[in-house]
């Protein structure tokens, strides 16, 4: 596990500089077509390599005993509605009919792990469109009792022999008709782990060369006042407003992050300076005066000379809310939101940096 997560770390710290700069020279409006196709490809692939990697790490957490539940409120109605609208696109480039049935409550909340319930329906759906190629795909997600709700995805695609039904829940074993398709064959294993996790078991019911039903049915917990935790409110910005002058500091020890970070963000027309280590950032902050201090503190938490936690405690300290202080994790060791802010983060982001997530 261990010897998976520093390995994990040395390609995610390159793979975050190939994903980051593909996606600024993406914004380079004098590209000819060709050269916007290949960039296509550099993305496409190196986001297939992310996935990849979060696989594999997902089925050694798996294996290790680590994976974890973390729950907190959310309306299930949104974020059924929010997958359902990027497969629906994903359908419509496939020349696939879409089909949503969602009998349940538009307002009621619940508490659940929304993360793993979103990449469980992602898992499948995703599934379902690989192996489609003419026909539909739907899902129907119905409140069956006061707390359960019963999950289908039905596809009208290759379907599976049913001898292979068992094997394709294996890690790494893929049945022989999606040979051409490869993905790392460890989505179904990883899907059937967490509903485990959540209490629930997964049914397939599938006929070769008809299509296939993957279900469950899951018991969640009814919030009956709670606020809603949002988790993919994204807007993407273009350019910050001349009026919206936004004084950032970067703080890494790396240097190819710190870079690929400070050109995201100028890219954008913010202002911005960096740092080594965080005692480099102490100082400049200290020593900058009033109108130059920054806005925004990008800090990267795991560097050597004094840990980025203890930084961020004096900054909110001496300057509260005037500087915003975000985490930057390239850990996979699963931290809780929680966590980042009793450190006094006001919030956090992964590598590879996604650039909606760091606008
Ligand atoms: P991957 O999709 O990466 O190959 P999965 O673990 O998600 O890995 O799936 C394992 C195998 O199960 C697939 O390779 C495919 O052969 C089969 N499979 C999964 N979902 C479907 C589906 N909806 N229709 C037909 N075959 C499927």
């Amino acid at each position: 596990m261990l010897f998976l997560a520093n390995m994990s770390h040395e390609i995610r710290t390159p793979l975050n500089a190939i994903l980051g700069y593909a996606k600024l020279l993406s914004h380079d409006s004098e590209l000819s077509e060709k050269q916007q196709k290949s960039l296509h490809i550099i993305e496409q692939k190196g986001n297939h390599l992310l996935r990849v990697l979060n696989d594999i790490l997902d089925i050694s957490k798996i294996e290790a005993g680590k994976m974890e539940l973390h729950k907190s409120n959310f309306n299930l109605y949104h974020l059924l509605t929010g997958i359902a609208q990027m497969f629906q696109e994903q359908c419509t480039e496939k020349g696939l009919n879409w089909y949503e049935e969602f009998s349940l409550s538009h307002t009621q909340l619940v508490y659940s792990d929304a993360q793993k319930l979103r990449q469980i329906l992602i898992n499948l759906i995703g599934n379902a469109i690989k192996f489609t190629e003419q026909g539909s795909i739907s899902l129907t997600v119905k409140r069956i009792d006061n707390e359960y709700y019963y999950f289908e995805i039905s596809d009208t695609g290759l379907g599976i022999a049913e001898d292979n039904i068992e094997a394709i829940f294996t890690g790494f074993h893929q049945a022989p008709q999606g040979a051409d398709k490869r993905g790392a064959g460890l989505g179904l294993a990883i899907t059937r782990s967490q509903l485990q996790l959540l209490g629930s078991e997964i049914k397939v019911e599938s006929e070769t060369g008809k299509g296939s039903i993957f279900s469950f049915t899951l018991e969640l917990e009814n919030v009956q006042d709670g606020i809603e935790i949002v988790h993919d409110n994204i807007t993407e910005i273009i350019r910050l407003s001349s009026s919206d002058m936004v004084k950032a500091l970067v703080v890494d020890d790396s240097e190819l992050s710190s870079n690929l970070l400070v050109d995201m963000l100028e890219d954008i027309n913010a202002l911005v300076s960096s740092a080594a280590n965080d005692q480099e950032a102490l100082q400049l902050i200290e020593q900058a005066d009033v109108e130059s201090k920054p806005d925004i503190v990008f800090m990267d938490i795991c560097m050597p000379v004094m840990n980025g936690i203890d930084a961020v405690r004096q900054i909110k300290q001496n300057y509260g809310d005037q500087i915003v202080c975000v985490a930057v994790t390239s850990t996979i060791i699963e931290q809780t939101d929680s966590q980042y802010y009793q450190a006094g983060f006001d919030d956090y982001i992964a590598k590879p940096y996604r650039f909606e997530a760091v606008f």
